[in-house]
């Protein structure tokens, strides 16, 4: 079906934008040698799994549940690779994660010497460190190495004890960031780890790399690999969540209704508080347009709303929730929007299915794909059982 007939809410992922990111993805896994890994905290849109593949090196996963998904749609038995990482491990999961991952990170010294013997042999064990190197100021909420974080070990954390039972290091310090933060970070980690880099057989750079954003320095981050490599004889991991599906998916939504309380607002049938929680958490206002055009060479053009004022119809965009707050943000448009009118939410393939909940009875948004001819396919559809199973027997 065309994209004008799919049943909102809804998102459709865009495989024309992922496979665009993914061919940035596998460029620096071919002339850098590094190894990249979907981080799936980010999107576990594992209907895709099968396209990813084709680029990249497996996935990364923050417990048993996603690693459990890495293994079973892109592990071993697709020649792919399962890492973890966790703040802490509960022990009943250790076994399972151990014989499911090739890689497995602990956060703490504690962690590492409690299930060590339940790991060693049978899993490439590593550490999480913290560089204690910022390189962001405006979201301490996303700042591994902000004051009292509890993610990573101090350089005096790595004793000669957890040092002799790792095979690698891994830092985790960015979000939405440039290749300049990157090499930054690495110099600081040269710096006062370098002694490590030259023992172990690892290092993973975590995520939070723009790598496919517009502008990104693929060809430093490139050499920078390279050069890692060569002078620390080791492999290079990254695992990037938001460079995997920046911009490749879209939330598609209905207006249910017009009112007026000073300005009008348009009430829809997507919800910030369910369907965008970061629109609330990080906060920032998405970008929403009248229409939707795959890139490529086609004539038309996407509408894009505007800034309040700067098109002659202002509304306000907001959930279908009891939630005051459930506020989208301010736009303005260049015709009139009425109950029935389509809107289309950008960048909504990340930090978005992930995320969703059923707050107020709100119905989970629908998953499409849409395929290079424009063509979409529903994968999954939701309805009262997930609303209701997850709430008691
Ligand atoms: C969140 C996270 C990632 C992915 O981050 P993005 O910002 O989505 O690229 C990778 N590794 C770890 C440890 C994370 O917590």
């Amino acid at each position: 079906m065309k994209l004008s007939e799919v049943k909102t809410p809804c998102y459709v992922i865009d495989e024309v934008a992922l496979i665009h990111n993914l061919e940035i993805l596998k460029k620096v896994e071919d002339e850098s040698g590094a190894h990249i890994l979907l981080a799936q905290k980010c999107f576990s849109g594992y209907d895709e799994y099968p396209l990813i593949a084709k680029y990249i090196s497996g996935t990364t996963g923050s417990g048993l549940y996603e690693a459990r998904l890495g293994y079973e749609k892109m592990g071993v038995p697709f020649g792919k690779q399962t890492h973890v990482y966790a703040p802490a491990y509960k022990s009943e999961d250790v076994p399972e994660l151990a014989r499911i991952c090739d890689h497995m990170i602990f956060n703490s010294s504690a962690q590492l010497l409690r299930h060590y013997s339940a790991v060693r042999g049978k899993t490439s064990i590593g550490v999480r460190i913290n560089p204690q190197y910022r390189t962001q100021k405006d979201h301490p909420m996303y700042d591994p190495c902000a004051a009292g974080s509890r993610l990573g070990m101090k350089r005096e954390d790595l004793t000669a004890e957890v040092l002799e039972k790792i095979d690698g290091i891994h830092f985790h310090t960015m979000c939405e960031q440039r290749f300049d933060d990157l090499a930054r970070t690495v110099r600081v980690v040269e710096r006062d780890f370098g002694d490590i880099l030259r023992r172990v057989k690892w290092l993973n750079m975590g995520g939070g790399q723009h790598i496919t954003s517009e502008g990104y320095d693929v060809d430093g981050l490139i050499t920078l690999i390279k050069y890692l490599r060569e002078t620390y004889k080791i492999e290079v991991y990254l695992e990037p969540g938001e460079a995997v599906t920046i911009d490749a998916g879209i939330l598609v939504s209905e207006v249910l209704d017009v009112v007026e309380n000073r300005l009008k607002i348009l009430v829809l049938d997507a919800s910030a508080a369910c369907h965008m929680p970061d629109v609330l958490e990080v906060p920032y206002t998405p970008t929403v347009s009248e229409n939707y055009i795959q890139s490529g060479d086609s004539e038309e053009k996407i509408i894009f709303a505007g800034e309040p004022a700067e098109k002659r119809y202002t509304y306000r965009l907001a959930g279908n929730t009891c939630l005051a707050g459930d506020v989208i943000g301010d736009y303005s448009f260049d015709s009139e929007k009425k109950a029935g009118d389509r809107l289309y939410f950008h960048d909504m393939a990340i930090y978005s299915m992930v995320k969703n909940n059923t707050f107020n009875g709100i119905p989970l948004p629908s998953i499409y794909s849409m395929d290079k001819n424009g063509e979409c396919r529903i994968l999954k559809e939701f309805g009262y059982e997930d609303f209701k199973s997850r709430l008691g027997s």
